[in-house]
C-alpha cells in the first residue's frame, strides 16, 4: 500500500524503566481502528528529568503522554488542570499537553480496572469483602472507583504500613476502610475480592500471603502482567482461588481512557482484550 506523508500528533508513555510497556503497541491498534493520525514512542526519562522531559516533548509537537511507574505523582503536581480522578488520588495516569505550559492530569487507572473487574470479567462489587495489597502509585489510582461502589469492607495491606495508613488519610477514610500490616493478614478471615498491587515477586524474590486471605470463591486480580505465569496469579492458583487473572484488562481499558481523552474518540477494546486473554 502507497504510504502518505503527513505529520501526525505525537504522544508517548513516559517511566523509567519503560521499555517493557506494551502502551506503544496497544495505542497504534487503537489509531488503526479508529483512523486517527498518531505516533506512539517509549520515553525513557529519571526522575530528576521528568518535568524537563514533559515541557520539551511539549515543545516540539507532544500533544498527550501516558504515565507510569516512578512518575505519577510528579504527573499530578505538573499539572495546572485535573480530572477528578487525579484530583481524587493525587496521582495523574494522563496527561494532556494543551500548551508548553498548560497540562492537564488525569487518572484512568481506577476506571481500566473496574471496567475490567465488572464488564469483563462480570463481578458484582456489591456487599464484597475487598482486600488491596500495596499502596504505591497503582493503589492510588485504584482506590477512588473502588471506594465508590457499594462494597462491605476495603482492607488495604502494604509492606510499609505508615504509606497505607497515608492513602487512607487522604482519602478521607470511610467507616468501612482499614488498614492492615502485612504480618496480621493471616487474622482478617477470607475475601471476596483480592487486587495485588504489588509489585512483590516481580524481581524473583519469594513473596507469600497467608491463605487464609482466600476462599474457593475468591477473585484474584493481579495489576501485573506477563507473557508467564505471573507470581501472585501462581499463588492465588496453588492455594485454590476461584479465580485469578492477570492485568492485561485493566491495560487495556485504562489506555482505552486515555485514548478517548485526547482524541475524543472510544475504541473498541474487545479485539486487543481477545489478543491477550491468551497470555
Ligand atoms: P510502586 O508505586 O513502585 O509501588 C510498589 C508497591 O509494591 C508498594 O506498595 C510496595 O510496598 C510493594 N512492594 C514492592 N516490593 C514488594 C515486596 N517484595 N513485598 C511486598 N510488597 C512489595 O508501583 P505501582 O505503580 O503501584 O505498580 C504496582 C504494580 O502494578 C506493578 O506490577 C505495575 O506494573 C502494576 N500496574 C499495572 C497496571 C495495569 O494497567 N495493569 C497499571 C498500573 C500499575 P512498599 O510501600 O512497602 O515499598
Amino acid at each position: 500500500m502507497e504510504q502518505t506523508q503527513t505529520t501526525n500528533d505525537q504522544y508517548a508513555v513516559i517511566g523509567y524503566p519503560v521499555e517493557h510497556s506494551y502502551s506503544p503497541e496497544i495505542h497504534r491498534i487503537f489509531a488503526q481502528q479508529t483512523g486517527e493520525n498518531l505516533s506512539y514512542e517509549l520515553l525513557p526519562v529519571e526522575p530528576e528529568n521528568f518535568e524537563a522531559a514533559v515541557r520539551k516533548f511539549a515543545a516540539t509537537g507532544g500533544k498527550g503522554l501516558n504515565v507510569t511507574v516512578p512518575h505519577k505523582e510528579a504527573a499530578f503536581k505538573l499539572s495546572s488542570e485535573l480530572g477528578p480522578e487525579a484530583q481524587r488520588a493525587h496521582a495523574a495516569n494522563t496527561l494532556s499537553l494543551l500548551s508548553t505550559n498548560e497540562v492537564r492530569g488525569d487518572n484512568t487507572d481506577g476506571i481500566g480496572l473496574l471496567r475490567d473487574l465488572t464488564q469483563n470479567n462480570h463481578l458484582n462489587l456489591n456487599g464484597k469483602r475487598i482486600l488491596i495489597l500495596g499502596a504505591g502509585g497503582a493503589a492510588r489510582g485504584i482506590l477512588p472507583p473502588l471506594l465508590d461502589s457499594d462494597f462491605a469492607e476495603l482492607v488495604l495491606a502494604n509492606r510499609t504500613v505508615e504509606k497505607a495508613n497515608e492513602l487512607v488519610e487522604l482519602f478521607n477514610a470511610a467507616e468501612n476502610l482499614f488498614v492492615c500490616p502485612f504480618n496480621q493478614l493471616g487474622e482478617m478471615g477470607s475475601f471476596d475480592l483480592i487486587v495485588n498491587a504489588t509489585s512483590a515477586g516481580l524481581k524473583g524474590e519469594s513473596f507469600s500471603f497467608p491463605h487464609s486471605c482466600l476462599g474457593s470463591w475468591s477473585f484474584c486480580y493481579d495489576l501485573a502482567y506477563s507473557a508467564k505465569q505471573t507470581p501472585f496469579v501462581q499463588w492465588a492458583r496453588d492455594h485454590g482461588a476461584g479465580n485469578a487473572v492477570q492485568g492485561w484488562g485493566m491495560l487495556i481499558e485504562q489506555a482505552a481512557e486515555s485514548f478517548a481523552i485526547w482524541r475524543d474518540v472510544r475504541p473498541d477494546t474487545a479485539p486487543l482484550l481477545q489478543k491477550y486473554a491468551n497470555h
